[in-house]
């Protein structure tokens, strides 16, 4: 298939393909809709395979960023980038280079961390680039801590609805990297108890030591007996071969894209699950940065704390309507990105 009717598919606006010899830098941004306003969305950089996989994962989460921005109400529409991490890239250099792109762009994408990208790789963005969240701007504060703080919001309003209360529920959680290290904190802190996974086992050892938690194998951590099941790695993870796994009654992640197909967010409804739709829940940071880059605010805790009740609704609707939350969510999302440019009557004002 052509790049320009992979484009076609979803309707992306624009893809710019990145490449530096001296570097080693390779990747894609992909920037999804901007009707609302300039694309925000996250870089990431993994080893792939094969460069269509790091395409096809820049255009899957940059159209999953439009619906995150438009359900969190934010002037903004979607992008993302994705970098190729292999044997010949010098890092530092690279991720300057890749900066200079983002800076070139001139505010039609702003970016911050994503999967792999660790506080050095976002200085050295920051030295190229005024659009990407890093430490230069400390009064942004940490956008993965936002997150966890946004999916926290989510989790609670799941619990309420299902009649848990948090001291002493369970939580079982896949990934401890930057949000998910937050994310058991805020756990611990509610008198959670918990269960990590993490493929790098010393990572999920000492996020064990800190919070009390109990580690658990990767393999095992969707069947854990847990009341919440915090997907906080990478996608896919909930499909037809997962569903009869689950222990939980709960789930509720920073996780892009947990859905491997639509389907299978109604397969989650028909077993009872609570499914908190992933860019509802893991917009903190999004929020966060689209509200002081775009609106200069110097807090957004009452935005983040918003997730709330958007989960309320959708958990409410889902039951009323008897389909699943997934489907709910998308709805909403939509519903706005066909509204002309208009912020002031949004579906949530109502
Ligand atoms: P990260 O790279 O810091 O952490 C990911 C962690 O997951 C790593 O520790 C990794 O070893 C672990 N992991 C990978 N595969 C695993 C598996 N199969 N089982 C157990 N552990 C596994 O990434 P992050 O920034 O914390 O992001 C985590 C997820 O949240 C991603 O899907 C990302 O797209 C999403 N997200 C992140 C943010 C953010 O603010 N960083 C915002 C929204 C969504």
């Amino acid at each position: 298939m052509t790049l320009l009717t992979k484009l076609a598919e979803d309707d992306h606006e624009q893809v710019i393909v990145l490449q530096n010899r001296a570097t080693g830098l390779r990747g894609f941004i992909a920037i999804h809709d901007t009707t609302l306003g300039p694309a925000l969305g996250g870089t990431r950089i993994l080893k792939y395979a094969r460069e269509e996989e790091a395409l096809a994962d820049a255009l899957r989460l940059s159209r999953a960023m439009t619906y995150k921005t438009s359900l969190a109400e934010l002037p903004a529409g979607g992008g993302k980038a994705v970098l190729i991490d292999h044997a010949g890239l010098d890092r530092e250099a690279a991720l300057e280079a890749y900066g200079r792109a983002v800076e070139s762009l001139g505010g039609r994408f702003y970016t911050g961390p994503d999967v792999g990208i660790v506080a050095g790789d976002l200085r050295a963005m920051g030295r190229a680039t005024r659009y990407v969240a890093c430490e230069s701007s400390p009064e942004l504060g940490d956008i993965s801590e936002q997150t966890a703080t946004g999916v926290w919001h989510g989790m609670r309003a799941c619990l309420e609805f299902a009649g848990i209360v948090p001291r002493g529920a369970r939580a079982a959680i896949q990934g401890v990297g930057s949000v998910g290290v937050a994310l058991a904190r805020i756990l611990q802190s509610e008198g959670m108890e918990l269960a990590v996974s993490d493929m790098d086992g010393a990572r999920a050892e000492t996020v064990a030591r800190e919070t009390g938690a109990r580690v658990v194998a990767p393999g095992a951590i969707f069947s854990a007996e847990c009341d919440v099941l915090a997907p906080c790695a990478l996608g896919g993870v909930l499909s037809a071969e997962t569903a009869p796994r689950l222990r939980a009654r709960i789930i509720c992640g920073c996780a892009n894209n947990q859905l491997a197909r639509p389907e299978a967010g109604d397969e989650l409804a028909r077993r009872g699950v609570l499914y908190a739709p992933d860019y509802l829940v893991n917009a903190g940071g999004v929020i966060r940065g689209g509200e002081y880059y775009l609106l200069g605010r110097a807090d957004s805790s009452a935005s983040l704390a918003r997730i709330y009740d958007r989960m309320k609704r959708v958990l409410a609707l889902a039951r009323e309507r008897g389909v699943s939350t997934a489907r709910i969510a998308d709805e909403l999302a939509e519903t706005r990105l066909r509204r002309p440019k208009s912020f002031a009557d949004c579906y949530w004002g109502k």
